[in-house]
């Protein structure tokens, strides 16, 4: 041990320089980094070695072989970078390595928890009395909210879903729009509401629900909506199905994974305004607000229905009711609330508003800067998400695959509407003016 901090300064040395390589250099590991990664395929050793051995050949062979997610030209999916304070308090916090379950045994993870929770419900204006759960993605915090939902509703009907389970329960239905996100169908089939039993509303031309083909609603109905479509970066129209779910009893759960955030900002608040008078949110952190992975957040108006989802009490844990394992599926987990308190720290209300309008003013300015290459984009641009399309689907196929070789930048394909098209998701903190104008180059020698 006595060479703990030596230690611990070799992985701060790595790190440094591997963020430096991620900011400067390609975004793609090249193939013969990722063909040298069966380096890892050792048998067990029947005896131990020093931790710098390990982590040296962890940064030699692995630190090459990465895509460069952290830097400020990966586009790919919604993924976000690392802003540098939820970098060093998530290296603080592992170092503590307490454990998040019960207040009783992590008196400061659940300090900063429980403030990283108050501001979040302070920064999307809701009630200070909502439940809000760290959990490991949007996918899990999907999977919370509906549970949640289901709670809710199976109990107004004397049904204690919690104990019986769902053989003999009264139905639940379930509306979704066409372009629901899967992880949202994933969610709903874990919980055995059966993700062929939804019904999908289509979508228009934007991939928004279609307010005017809303099915009839009744006490008994989840409807999902989506702020934030993942290719269009479009809204719901959250106010009409939310007037049309309280008319009936039902129940409004919104998955804003990146969308959600639109609230921190003045100049996109609007986008997400009506949303926030909905019954259930999941979204992440570790996409538009920069946090390490795994980071996800359900917010829950009804408290009870999210704790009687999830609690679990036993004599030896000595819950309370604060414990923060009453509001997720996981009991042990590791404190990931604190990055979501750091981000929110050391950016502040102005920091993270200009990370998102950052991002979006990116979006919105890339179809401009490569029409004169024949590209177009086959929606508005209305938040971070922007695609591109050249005049058929093999001309966009090549430009795609010539972008991504480039190294210069990376982001993925998608198929929308029949349509092939290039897929840019702006979301990380450290895309600077450079890396726009070079992902532009970029594209633009790739039309060419
Ligand atoms: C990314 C995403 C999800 C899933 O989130 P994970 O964090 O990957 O679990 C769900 N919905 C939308 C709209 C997303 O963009």
């Amino acid at each position: 041990m006595e060479n703990l901090d030596d230690l611990l300064a070799r992985a701060q040395k790595h790190a440094a320089e591997y963020l430096e390589q991620a900011r400067t250099g390609s975004v793609i590991p090249s193939a013969d980094a990722v063909a040298a990664l069966p380096a890892f395929e050792e048998t067990i050793p029947e005896h131990g070695s020093s931790p710098e051995e390990t982590l040296d050949l962890m940064h030699r062979v692995g630190s090459r072989a990465t895509f460069a997610t952290t830097g400020g030209r990966y586009f790919g999916f919604v993924t976000g970078g690392v802003l540098p304070g939820t970098l060093a308090t998530n290296w603080l916090s592992t170092a503590w390595d307490n454990n998040s379950a019960l207040q009783a045994q992590s008196p400061a993870t659940s300090a900063l928890e429980s403030v990283a929770s108050r501001w979040i419900l302070e920064l999307f204006n809701l009630p200070a009395d909502c439940a809000v759960g760290f959990v490991t993605g949007a996918t899990a915090a999907n999977l919370s909210g509906l549970a949640a939902a289901r709670s809710h509703i199976l109990n107004g009907l004397n049904w204690d879903v919690e104990a019986r389970g769902l053989f003999g329960a009264p139905e639940i239905r379930i509306v979704v729009s066409d372009e629901v996100h899967v992880s949202v169908l994933k969610a709903i089939s874990i919980l055995g509401l059966g993700r062929e039993r939804v019904i999908r509303v289509p979508t228009d031309d934007q991939g928004r629900m279609r307010a005017d083909a809303i099915p009839e609603l009744n006490s008994s109905t989840i409807v999902c909506i989506q702020a934030g479509n993942v290719n269009t970066g479009a809204f719901d129209p959250a106010e009409e199905v939310i007037r049309a779910a309280r008319k009936a009893g039902a129940w409004v759960h919104v998955d804003g994974a990146f969308g959600l955030w639109a609230f921190v900002s003045l100049q996109y608040q609007e986008l997400v305004r009506s949303f926030l008078e909905a019954d259930s949110f999941a979204t992440d952190g570790h996409k538009m607000l920069n946090v390490p992975y795994d980071s996800g957040i359900v917010i829950v108006r009804n408290r009870e229905a999210l704790s009687r989802s999830f609690s679990a009490t036993a004599a030896y844990l000595k819950n309370s009711a604060f414990d923060m394992s009453n509001f997720t599926p996981e009991f042990s987990r590791r404190a990931r609330g604190i990055e979501i308190w750091a981000a929110i720290r050391t950016l502040g209300r102005n920091g993270l508003a200009q990370l998102v309008e950052r991002n979006c003013e990116f979006a919105k300015r890339t179809p401009a800067a490569v029409t004169d290459c024949g590209l177009t984009t086959p929606h508005n641009v209305v938040f971070n998400q922007v695609m591109l399309a050249a005049k058929t689907d093999e001309e966009t196929d090549r430009i795609l695959r010539a972008v991504q070789s480039s190294g210069v930048c990376w982001f993925g394909g998608t198929v929308w509407h029949g349509r092939h098209a290039m897929r840019i998701s702006y979301s990380s903190w450290n895309t600077s003016e450079d890396d726009f104008l070079s992902t532009i180059q970029a594209i633009r020698r790739a039309s060419s």
